[in-house]
């Protein structure tokens, strides 16, 4: 494998998609020596195949909004692998969604999911709508508008959408609402629904709970655990929520939490009704946290990343490159033990690295993240069986695919000096079932 000749390759064909050169990038590095180690891989030019993704459906949304203003925006569906099982992966609406950035999305979604031991290939999709200051009724409008094309598109043994930034139980409710009415059906198609009609208990916190139990797999493999430990969060929507909600449950303290308009300090710990208010604020649909420090008399930083702060554990949860190597230069110089990525590819390449050189525990996004749409598959077995599982038996699976994902980086990612370097260790378990899957099924 020649990495130069194909990012040139690829960027020739993709001009500007620096996000998703950036996500295959990292994915080529790690898998370089596995990969020339399996000819059966080169002869059957699983690299070329797998960069691309299967199809990209394009489409136009326009809607109306409540002073009966037309608007159009752009929606998109890219199935980018099913070599293992339907397409997946959730749905993003933010006035940043590209072309660029749903593909790197789509890319990372076919590696996080063969890592969840689960049959789900990966898919992303979106629009560049913002939901920022929408009404209620002109983000149901927008949702339907979305789904009267989306829907040609998918199906339960075909692609099952979900949630992402920008798109909670709410916006899949009016999603799969439409969908139900033109198909006729009542099928799964879509995960994260509500419980009343075939949700599964546990995924609206599922992100946030398996992200601290693999933190707690990473801790516990250097001798220490999570209890006492200090963290900082990035975001305050539905991923943060529930990482705060399981790291203050084992005992760690989270001391802020983050938006588009700066950080929160609270030194006391985000604790017991203030998490509840995470929920309130994330409803308001104003994409600020400031209310959060007036609302209890802490401080608030505004226009600042909360990586500044002397931490323990970091944690972004927002979104993409929100971490980069200022940050982590900052984090290391203020003794972090260990950064976890929530959000997809939540630190840029330069911050990864400064990590991994100076030996500070460092967990990928697809695997730290992955218990989200682990909870997403656990829910398709649900729905395929016609039945409910109780919020027990859900964890109890959730957590074991956490510490099965941690095993598998451990295998693949640790080093003659012992340090595990988790993102080889990721890319290269889920990249040799896709690959092994796709040679096994031929050129197709
Ligand atoms: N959007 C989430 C992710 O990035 C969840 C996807 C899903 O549940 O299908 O993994």
């Amino acid at each position: 494998m020649n990495i130069k000749n194909l990012m040139s390759m690829l960027e020739a064909r993709h001009p500007g998609e620096h996000e998703y050169f950036q996500a295959v990038g990292e994915v080529l590095i790690s898998i370089e020596d596995v990969y020339n180690e399996h000819p059966e891989f080169e002869k059957a030019q699983i690299i070329e195949r797998i960069v691309e993704p299967d199809r990209i459906y394009t489409f136009k949304v326009p809607w109306v909004d409540d002073n009966g203003q037309i608007h159009v925006n752009l929606g998109y569906r890219i199935q980018f692998n099913n070599a293992i099982g339907p397409y997946k992966g959730g749905i993003r609406f933010s006035p940043h969604v590209t072309l660029s950035t749903l593909k790197f999305l789509g890319f990372e979604q076919t590696f996080k999911n063969a890592l969840t031991t689960l049959p789900m290939g990966g898919a992303k999709g979106g629009s560049d709508f913002d939901p920022t200051g929408k009404s209620p009724n002109e983000i149901m409008r927008f949702c339907q508008a979305f789904m009267l094309e989306l829907w040609r598109f998918i199906g339960p043994e075909i692609d099952i959408p979900a949630g992402d930034i920008g798109v909670g139980a709410r916006e899949i409710g009016y999603m799969y609402g439409m969908n139900r009415k033109l198909t006729h059906e009542n099928t799964g198609v879509f995960t994260g629904k509500s419980i009343e009609y075939g949700g599964s208990l546990i995924r609206p916190e599922a992100t946030g709970y398996g992200a601290f139990y693999f933190i707690s797999q990473m801790l516990k493999n250097i001798g220490t655990d999570v209890k006492g430990k200090t963290v900082a969060v990035s975001g305050f929507g539905n991923v943060a929520w529930g990482a705060v909600l399981k790291a203050t449950e084992m005992g760690a303290k989270v001391i802020t939490i983050s938006g588009p308009d700066g950080y929160v300090l609270d030194r006391d710990g985000v604790s017991g009704e203030k998490i509840d208010y995470m929920l309130e604020l994330r409803a308001s649909n104003n994409n600020v946290v400031k209310p959060y420090a007036e609302k209890y008399g802490v401080p608030f930083i505004a226009g600042k990343k909360p990586w500044e702060v002397k931490v323990d554990i970091a944690m972004p949860c927002a979104t993409q490159n929100e971490l980069n190597g200022d940050d982590a230069q900052q984090l290391k110089d203020n003794g972090v033990l260990c950064v976890a990525e929530v959000s997809n590819m939540g630190c840029t390449p330069e911050a990864i690295d400064l990590f991994i050189d100076n030996k500070i525990l460092y967990g990928p996004g697809k695997a730290v993240n992955a218990g989200g749409v682990a909870t997403s598959g656990l829910e398709m077995t649900q729905n395929a069986m016609h039945l409910n599982w109780s919020a027990e038996e859900v964890d109890t699976k959730l957590k074991q695919i956490m510490v099965n994902i941690h095993e598998q980086c451990v295998k693949y990612g640790t080093r003659e000096d012992g340090y595990i370097n988790y993102m080889k260790g990721a890319n290269v378990a889920s990249f040799l079932k896709v690959a092994k899957a796709m040679v096994a099924q031929g050129v197709v």
